[in-house]
């Protein structure tokens, strides 16, 4: 659940009560019982609405000594606990509403979903899948039935299931899970790579393409499939497609179309292809794999142009900066040569920690490229920065 709505869930709960409250008065005759239940409500409502869980716990736990039968009152409490991390009492609180007999639908659907939350919660995740297999079951609340089994299947990465359930998820909310979904294959194409199941990978990978046809990750893994089955000329051809979809991944990218030019002895044409399909003056990564290249093949008089031309730049790539230094200590010797190893030793250091990638939705940092990010657990987030400079994660991704 987002924060956000997580905050909100027993307000929202505690407001549905409280217009059911409301109601019921204007129906039947007022009772002084009823007048001291409907202050308290409003009073629960205010600590709520200030965040004094602990007031309102304390207001919400004699109300249930007033009116025991209350279910939504009883919700309320356990969602507030929840909150406030005693999960055993939210999950007792659960338990106990969904083994009265005389609950409506809609009241045993919103308890399992929540029994199913507080298991989630607990990291009881076998207990939670069946909790919201049976909301699932139940026709009600489908959306977070689906969503949640979604979460489950992730977490203990049965992706099979968990494309299942984002699909039934999607179809129940109309919100938009191809992202996610695609992922899922994705996360399945590697499991088959590992187990040497290379065309299962490879159909995996194709149905992550036609859920979302601008994964990147798909056709970068389309590439490394390819690539190791010496199909050099496809495997290019599909990580061109990456690199056109997304040209903030080009170190990424670039890194495996040097590897793969590299195994088919076509290392020479790689720099027309890089020129050709990338923008060498606004991608410094493009500039670096230059460097790299005319430095294979042994083109000292285009590799020193390219370093010396990347020394007069207002933004100048670290790494091209380490080639530089690095020719420069070649080309000179004692204390001079010395002093240019050490510059290399400094800069490399600080390479070491540099945070190249982002989440862009919730601003966590690494230097790797994660596909699900460790902090928010979105999908295809984490990226690398805006005008990467700095490619310490290329050989360790
Ligand atoms: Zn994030």
């Amino acid at each position: 659940m987002e924060p956000l709505l997580w905050l909100l869930l027993p307000v929202a709960a505690a407001s549905g009560w409280l217009s059911a409250r409301y109601s019921g008065r204007r129906r039947a005759t007022l009772r002084d019982g009823q007048n001291a239940f409907s202050e308290h409500c409003l009073q629960g409502l205010n600590y709520l609405l200030s965040e004094q869980s602990d007031k309102a716990i304390s207001l919400l736990v004699d109300l249930v000594d007033v009116d025991e039968d209350t279910v939504e009152t009883h919700l309320v409490l356990g969602s507030l606990f929840r909150r406030r991390g005693e999960v055993d009492r939210a999950i007792r609180i659960h338990q106990n509403i969904i083994a009265r007999p005389s609950l409506s639908p809609a009241q045993k659907a919103n308890a399992l979903q929540q029994l199913g939350i507080d298991f989630l919660k607990a990291g009881l995740l076998d207990r939670a899948e069946n909790i919201f297999l049976k909301l699932a079951e139940t026709g009600r609340n489908q959306e977070h039935a689906w969503r949640y089994l979604a979460s489950v299947y992730e977490r203990e990465k049965e992706w099979a299931k968990a494309i299942h359930a984002a699909v039934r998820h999607q179809k129940a909310s109309d919100s938009p899970q191809h992202v996610r979904i695609a992922h899922y294959h994705c996360e399945l194409v590697e499991e088959q790579v590992k187990a040497g199941k290379i065309e299962q990978a490879e159909s995996e990978a194709k149905a992550a393409l036609a859920v979302d046809p601008d994964c990147i990750r798909a056709y970068i893994q389309t590439g490394d499939i390819l690539s190791s089955r010496g199909n050099f000329n496809a495997a290019v051809k599909s990580f061109r497609k990456a690199l056109a979809k997304d040209r903030h991944f080009s170190p990424v990218v670039l890194n495996r179309l040097y590897k793969t030019f590299t195994k088919a002895g076509t290392l020479a044409d790689f720099p027309v292809f890089v020129r050709k399909n990338t923008d060498c003056n606004t991608d410094a990564a493009a500039r670096y794999f230059l460097v790299r290249v005319y430095k294979d093949l042994g083109d000292e008089q285009r590799l020193h142009e390219l370093l010396y031309k990347e020394m007069e730049r207002k933004e100048v790539s670290p790494y091209i900066v380490l080639a530089y230094l690095e020719m420069m200590r070649e080309n000179t010797s004692g204390d001079i040569s010395a002093s240019f190893a050490a510059l290399e030793k400094t800069l490399t250091s600080r390479l070491g920690t540099y945070m190249a990638c982002h989440c862009t939705h919730c601003g966590f940092e690494s230097n790797l490229i994660f596909w699900q990010c460790p902090g928010c657990q979105h999908w295809g987030t984490v990226r690398p920065h805006q005008n990467p400079v700095e490619y310490s994660w290329l050989d360790s991704e």
